[in-house]
């Protein structure tokens, strides 16, 4: 049998379930959550992985046995737990999701009482409970309550309708018509509902809520065939494709060509900063067209290191009113601060009513850049030849300014290349961009060959 996979990173942890993620381990995490935040309500939801009911389960039982009440939203995006967690002004929250990840994959997401993702400390310290079993089991009759609450999706939806940056009368008059792809995730039921109250003629693939990912469900333009051909097959003005959690979105144009799924956040900085000026915070691994448009509106912009915890906090400490992740993670704070993709679905729907142009001239009127994001499996030695990558960096690149937060980011001249150990996988990312399509090529092609 493969070599069981538990990760622990910041962002949770993850597994393949029945060989590393177990409900025992589930429910001590239940437990330990439980007796770290010692007493109140928690909401519970997950996305549609078959796994997810069997999770969902253990989870419950380890907080209910320390006494914490559970209220069970169901099959909901991410956001829309982190949103019951403030609308019901509970002490935390899980989300029982692997995300993008595949089929055989299951994993607890985290977040305490304002919503947001556990800080670090947070999460050591649950950790530290975890792993010493000092849970702080209740007796018989001092155990949790569980009730369940299904309406959350509707309420995740009026509230991303209220969000003042998206122009509703404009979008309304457009009568769209968008294909949406929810890979049968937690997206199925949310995306498709919000859609049809903008007025759009909705066009369902693989929106059935039923956990079966028809195709690999990270939202990356490779993914996204079926897609495509319903754009064209149903002439629609764009096609839409969320993760299984429905916290990141990517676009499909007129011509059902994928635009990336880095121009979901180009187009919702750009949407938001029209209306308002402030602060864009994004991550190191995103594209500089979010940077090149949040600049041209006047924004300042600041890079944070990858994930969606870290991202935030810079969010917070800049007091940022945009940003987010390049791969498809919008978030805007004053509607709630993580990754949601109803709103940026909303956002970019936005754009195109104001710019009144089909999708794809949209995206020639934005910075042109060549970017290419691959993945490796990581050698013993990686390391070392990290420290020697970045001394010869300067031969193959020209002269660099070095960001170390995060692997390490050289920009130059003419683009920027980023090396850095994946939070969640035991591979190492690779991302090119640049102005020239050949010089993105030839550069990935060197720095695979380097570290493989
Ligand atoms: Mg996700």
């Amino acid at each position: 049998m493969a070599k069981p996979v538990l990760i622990k990173s910041t962002s949770g942890i993850r597994g393949i379930v029945g060989n590393g993620l177990d409900p025992i381990i589930v429910t001590r995490y239940g437990a330990a959550f439980g007796s770290m935040l010692k007493s109140g309500k928690v909401v519970v939801g997950r996305d549609s992985r078959i796994t997810g009911d069997m999770m969902m389960r253990a989870v419950i039982s380890g907080l209910t046995s320390v006494g914490i009440d559970v209220v069970d939203v169901g099959i909901v995006p991410t956001p829309t737990v982190e949103i019951a967690v403030k609308g019901l002004k509970a002490i935390g929250g899980v989300c029982i999701t692997a995300s993008h990840n595949p089929s055989q994959w299951n994993a607890l997401k985290f977040f305490n009482k304002t919503g947001e993702f556990i800080t670090p400390a947070e999460y050591t310290r649950l950790n530290n409970i975890f792993e010493k079993q000092s849970f702080l089991y209740k007796p018989y009759n001092k155990i949790g309550k569980v009730t369940e609450q299904a309406d959350w999706i509707e309420k995740h939806i009026n509230k991303t309708l209220a969000v003042k940056f998206i122009n509703i009368q404009a979008v309304k008059r457009k009568k769209f018509k968008v294909v949406v792809d929810a890979v049968n995730g937690a997206g199925s039921i949310a995306l498709p509902q919000m859609l049809k109250k903008l007025g759009v003629k909705v066009i369902e693939i693989n929106c059935d809520n039923s956990g079966k990912f028809v195709h690999e469900p990270e939202p990356i333009p490779k993914n996204l065939k079926q897609l495509q051909r319903a754009v064209k097959k149903y002439k629609a003005d764009l096609g839409v494709a969320c993760d299984p959690d429905a916290d990141r979105l990517a676009m499909v144009d007129e011509k059902g060509q994928p635009i990336g799924e880095e121009l979901t956040l180009t187009l919702a900085v750009k949407e938001v900063l029209r209306k308002k000026k402030g602060t864009t915070v994004i991550n190191l691994s995103t594209s500089k067209a979010t940077e090149d448009i949040a600049r041209m509106s006047g924004s300042k912009v600041f890079y944070s290191k990858v994930g969606e915890a870290n991202v935030v906090q810079m969010m917070h400490a800049k007091k940022a009113l945009i940003g987010g992740e390049g791969n498809g993670g919008v978030i805007l704070p004053s509607f709630h601060a993580g990754r949601d993709s109803l709103i940026a679905a909303a956002l970019v729907l936005s754009c195109l009513a104001n710019e009144n142009k089909p999708l794809s001239e949209l995206v020639e009127t934005l910075p042109k850049y060549y970017t290419i994001k691959t993945k490796a499996a990581l050698q013993n030695n990686f390391k070392a030849r990290l420290v020697k990558f970045e001394k010869g960096a300067g031969k193959l690149l020209g002269k660099t300014k070095i960001d170390r937060r995060d692997g390490l980011r050289f920009d130059f001249a003419d683009g920027w290349v980023q090396v850095r150990t994946s939070n969640t996988e035991p591979i190492f990312r690779l991302i090119v961009e640049t102005n020239d399509q050949k010089l993105t090529d030839r550069l990935t092609k060197q720095v695979i060959k380097f570290f493989s």
